[in-house]
């Protein structure tokens, strides 16, 4: 019989030697900090996707800072987004003084719904900021549709969806910026880090400098001599190191292969799963390939929390993605009311992750479900 040899977390980082023996040979060069393995690795990102521009940032969520910025998102400007995500989604719009509106989701696909943005819509809306929960795209081309006739910029939410794909492109060529996350959990990890993709080459211009403190080479710097430089806006140190920017160059070589384990692995889950009377699969998009970040069923009849003990105390992590974004007691404070979006509060009240990641081995894939079937088992027969 199969045991168990440690705690399986529901996402984790896959590093092998080579991942390791790039970030030393980094430590030996001259440049610790952004330097030329940034540079190169913003240009493997920016080709891999199939955009003009890649800015890279220290973590995901500055990364979205800059979008915001960029965007020219200021206090007073309405910001469209999804309950369900990491509380960050929501946050960028409150570095810039911007109010987040909450759109709910589609059952279906537990995406912002693009029906519902509409409704939303006000003089002051500036932008959606639409995710790509679990790695399965949001429904890209209703949202720039509703954002073209509207005059929106839209800021993709991609920190699921690297290497995701939306009707044969890279997720990340339909939005006006996209975001991609290298948290360890991430498709791809570089420790800490982020960036931004984009074609508007305004936006390019405003990120770099963001990410830099606001500094930027003017001519009259350059009148001056060449020790100077003008800080032109308030910006922020943002950068990404060379010893991650080196690590994520290694980890973009084995992305396409992280992906297909992940696919493998959700594939196994919904063959078995389907057929549970107490668990509802996600659903795939037609002319969509999910990056399977994230594997989320929904569990009917069965009590989420036995099912989440249960499956701890048999070393299984499972999870819960997300707590509705609103429901955060700086959310409350700021007068959002439960209720708010009732899709994503039901939805979120049956909501289980499964662990996925690229290093899970069939054997432990089929523990798992054993486990969870036998727990469904034994708490619907108690
Ligand atoms: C991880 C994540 C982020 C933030 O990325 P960091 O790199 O951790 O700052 C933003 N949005 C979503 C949906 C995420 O999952």
């Amino acid at each position: 019989m199969f045991n168990l040899k440690e705690f399986i977390s529901y996402g984790k980082q896959s590093i092998d030697e080579e991942d390791i023996q790039t970030v030393i040979d980094t430590l030996r060069s001259p440049n610790l900090t952004q330097g030329p393995k940034v540079t190169e690795f913003e240009q493997a990102v920016a080709n891999y996707i199939g955009v003009k521009y890649a800015v890279a940032f220290c973590n995901g969520t500055a990364a979205l800072h800059g979008a915001c910025y960029a965007a020219g998102i200021v206090e007073g400007d309405e910001v469209i987004t999804s309950p369900i995500t990491f509380a960050a989604s929501a946050n960028c719009v409150r570095y810039v003084g911007g109010t987040v509106v909450f759109v709910d989701i589609d059952p279906e696909t537990y995406n912002i719904d693009p029906k519902r943005i509409q409704e939303k819509i006000t003089v002051e809306t500036k932008a959606i900021i639409p995710v790509d929960f679990t790695g399965q795209p949001a429904n890209m081309d209703e949202i720039m549709e509703i954002a073209k006739e509207h005059n929106l910029v839209v800021i993709e939410d991609g920190a699921h969806s690297f290497g995701a794909e939306y009707k044969g492109q890279k997720v990340g060529t339909q939005a006006d910026m996209t975001m991609f996350s290298f948290h360890p959990v991430k498709p791809i990890t570089t420790a800490e880090g982020g960036v931004i993709v984009t074609n508007n080459e305004e936006y390019y211009k405003k990120l770099l400098k963001f990410r830099s403190h606001g500094i930027e080479q003017t001519s009259y710097a350059q009148e001056q001599g060449g020790w100077y430089y003008e800080m032109t806006e308030l910006g922020y140190n943002y950068r990404m190191t060379d010893l991650q920017a080196a690590l994520g160059l290694s980890q973009m070589t084995k992305l396409d292969q992280f992906i297909e384990r992940r696919r493998e692995i959700a594939k196994l889950y919904t063959e078995t799963l389907k057929e549970i009377k107490y668990i509802i699969t996600p659903q795939q998009l037609d002319n969509t390939v999910s990056g399977w970040h994230l594997y989320m069923i929904q569990l009917k009849g069965v009590n989420r929390k036995y099912i989440f003990e249960e499956m701890h105390a048999a070393n299984i992590g499972v999870h819960v993605h997300y707590i509705p974004v609103y429901w955060h007691p700086y959310y409350q404070q700021l007068g959002y009311k439960k209720g708010l979006c009732p899709v994503a509060e039901d939805w979120y009240k049956n909501a289980l992750t499964l662990p996925i990641h690229p290093q899970l081995s069939d054997e432990e894939v089929t523990f798992i479900l054993n486990k969870l079937i036998l727990n469904i088992n034994e708490f619907a027969t108690k």
